[in-house]
């Protein structure tokens, strides 16, 4: 049975499951963390979580939030973008990102993460290494619609033709 729920989300009874597998439990803060977390698409920093979390419990702190990011990213309720700044994410399917890089907004890009060319890359990367490669995900970067709106000429790839 998988944990995945709509839009690759888990069910909170079910995350209490998978907690109390490892001996955890799904406290207060926890769980309010867990929700926003899984309430948003925008893929946030511990420290807006951290802002969304205070307004229901005032008195947790950046430190708690973030150990309790950590706990959920360990037993893989939340996922971590790793980089600079780490962001998380509430979709634990396999998904790719798309990243603008005008406004920094990441959006989530559904898609087969083994189709064939995928696979045939995967391949690629492994004969040319040696590595042992399981599995890959892809980063899309350019410049989102809202962005595209506000500066329209300077949308599109480098080369891009018009149609
Ligand atoms: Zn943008
Ligand atoms: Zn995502």
């Amino acid at each position: 049975m998988g944990i995945i729920a709509k839009k690759g989300r888990p069910a909170v009874p079910l995350a209490e499951a998978v907690l109390r597998d490892q001996g955890l439990r799904l406290t207060g803060p926890r769980r309010v963390v867990l929700e926003v977390v899984w309430g948003t698409d925008s893929h946030p920093t511990a420290e807006w979580v951290h802002a969304k979390v205070r307004r229901r419990l005032p008195r947790v702190s950046l430190g708690t939030v973030y150990r309790n990011l950590r706990v959920l990213v360990a037993e893989g309720l939340v996922r971590e973008r790793p980089g600079p700044h780490a962001r998380f994410d509430g979709n634990v399917s396999d998904h790719h990102h798309f990243t603008c890089t005008a406004c920094g907004r990441i959006v989530d890009v559904a898609g087969p993460l083994a189709d064939s060319q995928a696979r045939a890359l995967s391949a690629r990367v492994a004969s040319l290494t040696g590595l042992r490669v399981t599995h890959q995900r892809i980063e899309f970067y350019g410049r989102c619609r809202s962005c595209r709106a506000r500066s329209p000429r300077r949308s599109g790839l480098p080369g891009e033709r018009r149609r």
